[in-house]
């Protein structure tokens, strides 16, 4: 019989199927079978529009039949078949849209294993397949035809036989070799298990032949006999559970699912299944997991949710569809709008894939601040696991998305010893308090005994002790939350003086020019200014930055890259009422060595109120015992 050729566009399409070394070999059972469901669509679609009653829905289902001894896979359907003109048309020819898809982003991208994502249609057989035979027979015709093809050489088709309407997809699989195991796919599990990871939601049941072992029916009780049987049993679960209505499922369900579909050994902290209709119709099951994945924070960690289309997987982690600053949500969304065979540079540029992604946004930010609101202690959990990332999100390019994350962030509040938010802090604040306080440092016990932080509490104002490195980029950020500014307090002024206050201070300085200039000579260069203070609440002395950059933030740098000198500039201020700073005042003239000693003593002091090391401790020490005797 004579050959016909393939199209010529079809013709490339081929030789590049089957001359790739592809990686996602195995979704060509999943092509397979979304065509066989299609035509059952299409079979049932036809019979209701047509008004002939005489599809059994029941009887629709595909069977995946094993030949291991002659190396041939079948996939048959019941579905709509094809008749020689349409196999002409439809596998002849890469005019449909899958193969399309495919051959487009073959010739836009290098990357082949991207591709295995995406639908790349009827030819993907030719992947395992040396030779795909496609037996059909068309609803309401009596002639089935045959169509042969062992891959580039072309193809022919001769009339042939079978009993009922529907398709059968021969496929005589290539020989195994050193670098690839073409028989696997003849394996009962790998089958089971190719079904399962991407046709599982095929809304027709994937029938197959499995061996199955009983205990043989004489044998005794006590030597019991085995014997192996096969059965007939159908693969898939078939109906999705976010397709399922709400009130049909209980959360041990939605639980079981998330631990099995992520690897998840414990339960997610919230569930969240919703969809839409309308512009865009959709439905998504997301979850906030209670504890970060050991890789979260590296590179490795894939986000994204799991995007289907009608049931059928098409891309593992969609990152398109979840915002970086909720990186952590699990979950798949489904949408029918999409096609099988969309790219991955047209989902970037979707429409749908953009309205479906804001909506989620929405969803997962009123979920968190419903649970920050209701189930303090789950959302604590959840805040424990994932805080930086939110933090991030809040910092990142420039504060762009602030609006999601800044109201789910919690801090710990010095005066109430809990996290809280930060509308929590400014619906707290004392009438006459302008300011959003806050200290950066290590360790909260210390932060909170700072001499700034004392005069705070004196006054009852909150500070929010901030802990974590990525904390002090967020006032910075920021800048305000509700109309009010952030002070940090280590480096800032408070402005809890009052203009009399001010006025006080201001006389005291001129006074005292002459104390001041002694105590910075004394201090040299390290010290860029000293001046009074009547913010120090109890105590003598404090060191301030005078870059506006905080010790911490200095700290942080010098982690960073040691190398960098950060002269951070520093600032001492004194208080004026306490009876050691008046102490170096009295002795200056009558002893001004001692004074000299007292003033470095002080600034001492202050840095390691600011826990900031000393330079050179033994010479602290030394001073100290001298001043002792
Ligand atoms: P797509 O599914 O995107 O249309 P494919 O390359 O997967 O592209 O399939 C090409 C065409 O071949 C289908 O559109 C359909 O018309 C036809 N076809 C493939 N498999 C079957 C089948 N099992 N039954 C009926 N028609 C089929
Ligand atoms: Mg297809």
């Amino acid at each position: 019989m004579r050959k016909k050729q393939f199209k010529a566009e079809s013709r490339r399409l081929l030789d590049l199927m089957i001359n790739s070394i592809y990686t996602h070999q195995e979704i060509f059972l999943r092509e397979i079978i979304s065509n066989a469901s299609d035509a059952m669509d299409k079979l049932a679609y036809t019979a209701l529009t047509s008004g002939k009653a005489d599809v059994d829905r029941s009887k629709l289902a595909i069977t995946i039949t094993r030949d291991p001894a002659e190396g041939v896979l079948t996939v048959s359907d019941t579905g709509i078949g094809m008749n020689k003109e349409e196999m002409e048309e439809n596998l002849g020819t890469i005019a449909r849209s899958g193969s399309l898809g495919f051959k487009q982003n073959m010739e836009k991208t290098e990357d082949i294993d991207i591709i295995g994502q995406f639908g790349v249609g009827f030819y993907a057989a030719f992947m395992v397949a040396k030779t795909v035979t496609v037996i059909s027979r068309k609803y309401g015709e009596d002639t089935a035809w045959k169509w042969v093809s062992d891959g580039a050489d072309g193809y022919y088709i001769q009339e042939a036989q079978r009993a009922q309407p529907g398709t059968d997809i021969i496929m005589t699989l290539k020989e195994d070799t050193e670098e690839e195991q073409f028989s696997r796919f003849l394996e009962e599990y790998e089958i089971r298990t190719l079904v399962k990871k991407y046709s599982d939601y095929i809304r027709y049941p994937i029938r197959m032949e499995v061996t199955k072992s009983r205990k043989k029916e004489d044998s005794p009780e006590d030597k019991p006999e085995y014997e192996s049987y096969t059965e007939e049993e159908t693969l898939n679960s078939m109906v999705p559970i976010w397709q399922r209505s709400k009130k049909d499922v209980t959360q041990e369900e939605y639980d079981s699912f998330y631990r099995e579909k992520f690897f998840d050994f414990q339960k997610p902290l919230r569930t969240i299944h919703a969809g839409a209709e309308g512009i865009v119709s959709y439905k998504s099951l997301l979850y906030i997991p209670g504890k970060a994945p050991y890789d979260f924070y590296t590179k490795d960690y894939q986000s994204g949710l799991q995007l289907y289309s009608s049931g059928v997987m098409i891309m593992e982690n969609c990152a398109e569809l979840l915002p970086e600053h909720f990186r952590f949500v699990r979950g798949i969304v489904d949408s029918q709008d999409l096609s099988l065979n969309i790219s991955r540079e047209m989902l970037q540029h979707n429409r749908q894939l953009t309205l479906i992604a804001r909506n989620i946004e929405k969803k997962i930010k009123s979920e968190l601040s419903n649970m920050m609101e209701n189930e303090r202690e789950s959302y604590e959990q959840f805040y424990n696991a994932f805080s930086r990332q939110l933090k991030y999100g809040t910092v990142a390019e420039y504060g762009a998305h602030k609006d999601a994350t800044q109201d789910l962030l919690l801090f710990w509040s010095q005066t109430k010893s809990k996290l809280i938010s930060l509308k929590e802090y400014v619906d707290a604040m004392k009438e006459g308090q302008e300011k959003i306080y806050y200290v950066p440092g290590e360790n909260r016990e210390r932060s909170s005994k700072l001499p700034q932080v004392k005069a705070l509490q004196d006054k009852g104002y909150d500070v929010l002790l901030f802990t974590d490195e990525v904390d002090e980029f967020v006032p910075q950020t920021l800048m305000t939350y509700a109309e009010k500014a952030f002070c940090n307090v280590a480096t800032e002024e408070l402005g809890l003086q009052t203009e009399e206050e001010k006025k006080a201070i201001e006389e005291k300085t001129q006074q005292l020019k002459g104390f001041l200039d002694f105590v910075k000579e004394t201090l040299g260069e390290e010290i860029k200014e000293v001046r009074l203070s009547a913010e120090l609440g109890a105590a003598p002395a404090a060191l301030v930055s005078a870059t506006g950059m905080s010790f911490e933030m200095e700290k942080y740098f010098k982690r960073m890259n040691p190398e960098m000198p950060m002269p951070t500039q520093r600032i001492l201020e004194l208080n004026p009422e306490h009876p050691a700073v008046q102490a170096v005042l009295t002795h200056m003239t009558a002893d001004p060595q001692k004074a000299r000693d007292y003033a470095v003593l002080l600034c001492c002091q202050a840095k390691l109120l600011a826990d900031l090391p000393l330079e050179d401790p033994a010479a602290y020490t030394q001073l100290v015992c001298k001043l002792m005797q």
